[in-house]
């Protein structure tokens, strides 16, 4: 399985606890969606609302403006109401038909709307002013009777001594458009002298009593209360049919129409105003911000995720080592420690984040760091080599561990602290300890073997001397009690000869042991003890023994290299040996290799092998390097008699001293092959 799909695996379920990373909503899309949705929905009812306002202010200006222009016509009719009314009340003596002429020729002349005014008794007209051209189309022929309409109007104002509008009608002049009238009926003294009629024509009603502008933006008609039309503007507007309103216009004596206009201005635009498109500018930059926004969102969660990928990734691989990690700041506070290390030191995690020197899984309060603080190595140090240690579990036992230190480096090249491997090594320790045994074990047997074969062959060899000592002295006594002394001799010549055969059988296996041929060869003692430390430590593991030895430069020897080694390794396993008891701290193995080249003296090679034991008791020393002399259980005896006779061969001696402060020192003194002069 690859990294990146152990990783999506491990992401199948989300981290818990303090290594769970914060997560994007998923259903960020969701969001998005549902904000542009809202977004645009407020954009349509600004825009809806902002429409909405325009046309109701549109079409309360229209009203207005209406009824402004029904109140200018009413103005006007109202001052032509108020002048007949002069002129009705003028009218009552005589000669007034010249003041009826001068004063209704004036008012037709400056009412525009006027078409003429009439003075009627009992409806036969009496006089008549007519409108200048080219307004006069009611001429006296077409005035000659009075309407239905005219009639009621007439009524009405004669009943009730006041002003009275008829009811609008068409007027159908040949070769011209119809068009209508509406006529004021105006009695003079209560119609006892008649009536005044006042002929309008609607359609310069509306042309010159509404306000012009009125007129220019808008289609204007007069109508019925029922909707039909009377008379339209001449203006030649059209209204858009759009904004339309309709405004009373109440005419003396009941009678009401309408004034109906209908605006040219069409449907508001789709933004209608300066704050309307401010609010959709506003809200435009709104959702492309959201946009920017999500789209931020989502790179986020895309990097958050890789994040985590890689977190979970980081955390599986931590978790599956059995190597202990232990980081420590600059100032030696561990800041991170893996589940290994917490495994190994029986301590949690918690318990040991935070904590400084001296750390709770060390062996005691030492004042030297066993884990060698950073100040001993300075970034740089090659630390790859690693050293060894002891470490103390919460259980209060004791484990070796092999430490690897580096240094960490944060993101700005610059050392943050210490990042350590820790190795558990009592398993390793444990196996060594055993093979080492067993390697022991093995040599003892192969002692004992030896030892067998010899002392079976030498009982055979002298069993037959012995044997026949032993039958001569029966003889000789025999002879002494049968007085037959003269063969005395012959039997005692023959005890000696056996007991010299037996003592030649000794002399061969001595000579057997100790003829082996020396295969000479010039050895370097520093070079050969390097290549021997290895074995000497693996003793010294038995009883926690250090080794320390130095060998003087030049200390060269003409030896077999073999027998040497043995003479060594023979005097440092005693010395081990010696220190079972010794105090752990007190438990030193020196080798010391020295060249004596004083001036009168032999130039020799000195190997002392020292310890701190109890040394050899004053009675022992006598047989110290006597064959089987041995104050062990399990000794043999041999190795220092062996010892002795391999150094004696090459010409040197071995001998026993005891050290000023305790302890023996064994040393062996060798010729030295003499330095090359130039
Ligand atoms: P073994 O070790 O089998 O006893 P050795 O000949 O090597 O045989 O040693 C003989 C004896 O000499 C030992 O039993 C011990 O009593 C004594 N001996 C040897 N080396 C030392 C030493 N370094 N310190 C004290 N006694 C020693």
């Amino acid at each position: 399985m690859n990294p990146p799909e152990l990783a999506r695996r491990s992401t199948d379920k989300a981290p818990i606890g303090p290594w769970a990373v914060p997560t994007f909503p998923a259903r960020s899309h969701w969001l998005t969606a549902t904000i542009v949705v809202l977004l645009g929905a407020l954009l349509a009812t600004t825009l809806w609302l902002a429409r909405e306002n325009e046309r109701n202010e549109k079409q309360e200006a229209l009203q207005h403006a209406s009824m402004a222009a029904v109140m200018s016509i009413r103005t006007r009719l109202a001052e032509t109401e108020q002048a007949l009314r002069g002129l009705a009340a003028e009218l009552r003596g005589a000669g007034d038909d010249a003041r009826f002429a001068a004063v209704a020729t004036e008012l037709v002349a400056n009412n525009p709307a006027l078409l003429r005014i009439e003075r009627r008794a009992g409806g036969e007209l009496i006089a008549a002013a007519d409108a200048p051209q080219p307004r006069a189309r009611l001429g006296a022929a077409r005035r000659a009777g009075l309407g239905f309409d005219t009639q009621i109007a007439l009524a009405a104002s004669r009943g009730a001594d006041r002003l009275a509008y008829s009811r609008p009608y068409p007027v159908q002049i040949p070769g011209e458009l119809p068009f209508a009238v509406t006529e004021l009926a105006v009695p003079v003294d209560g119609e006892r002298r008649g009536t005044l009629l006042a002929i309008y024509a609607l359609e310069r009603i509306l042309e010159h009593f509404a306000p012009p502008e009125f007129l220019a933006a808008h289609e204007v008609t007069l109508s019925e209360l029922d909707g039909s039309t009377l008379a339209r503007a001449a203006s030649g507007v059209r209204g858009a049919g759009v904004y339309r309103a309709t405004a009373p216009l109440e005419l003396a004596g009941g009678r009401s129409i309408s004034l109906r206009a209908d605006s040219r201005a069409g449907e508001p635009r789709f933004i209608p105003n300066l704050l309307a498109a401010m609010l959709v500018a506003a809200i435009a930059a709104l959702a492309i911000i959201g946009v920017l926004l999500s789209r931020h969102g989502h790179l986020r969660a895309r990097t958050e995720r890789a994040l985590r990928d890689q977190y979970t990734f980081r955390k599986a691989m931590e978790d599956s080592l059995v190597t202990g990690l232990r980081a420590r700041d600059r100032d030696g506070v561990i800041t991170y420690v893996n589940p290994a290390f917490c495994a190994m030191t029986g301590y949690d995690a918690e318990e040991l984040i935070g904590c400084r020197a001296p750390m709770p899984y060390w062996v005691k309060d030492t004042e030297v760091d066993p884990e060698r603080s950073q100040t001993l190595f300075p970034a740089g140090d090659d630390l790859r080599q690693g050293f060894e240690t002891v470490f103390r579990r919460k259980s209060g036992e004791h484990f070796p561990v092999l430490i690897f230190e580096a240094p960490l480096i944060d993101e700005r090249s610059e050392q943050a602290g210490w990042m350590g491997s820790i190795l558990d090594i009592s398993e390793q320790k444990r196996i060594e300890e055993l093979s080492r045994r067993q390697e022991e074990k093995l040599h003892q047997n192969a002692r004992m073997a030896l030892l067998g074969e010899v002392a079976s062959s030498l009982s055979h060899e002298l069993n037959q001397p012995l044997a026949a000592i032993n039958g001569y002295a029966t003889a000789c006594r025999n002879l002494l009690e049968t007085g037959k002394t003269a063969d005395l001799d012959v039997a005692l010549a023959r005890i000696r000869t056996q007991s010299e055969r037996a003592g030649l059988v000794i002399r061969s296996v001595n000579d057997f042991v100790r003829s082996r041929k020396l295969d000479r060869a010039e050895v370097d003692l520093a070079e050969l003890l390097h290549a021997l430390e290895p074995l000497i430590e693996l003793q010294g593991r038995k009883f926690d023994v250090r080794l320390a030895w130095s060998a003087q430069p030049g200390a060269r020897v003409l030896a077999d290299r073999t027998l040497l080694e043995q003479v060594i390794l023979n005097l440092t396993r005693n010395a081990v040996e010696s220190m079972e008891h010794t105090d752990p701290e007190q438990r030193l193995l020196e080798i010391e290799v020295t060249r004596n080249t004083h001036d009168g003296e032999e130039d020799k090679v000195e190997i002392a092998v020292l310890d701190h034991g109890p040394g050899v008791a004053p009675q022992a020393r006598a047989q110290l390097f006597s064959a089987f002399f041995s104050t062990k259980e399990q000794g043999l005896g041999i190795g220092l008699s062996l010892c002795r006779s391999v150094v004696e061969k090459h010409g040197g001696q071995l001998r026993y001293a005891e050290r000023p402060g305790g302890g023996a020192r064994f040393s062996a003194t060798i010729a030295a092959i003499p330095t090359e002069t130039p």
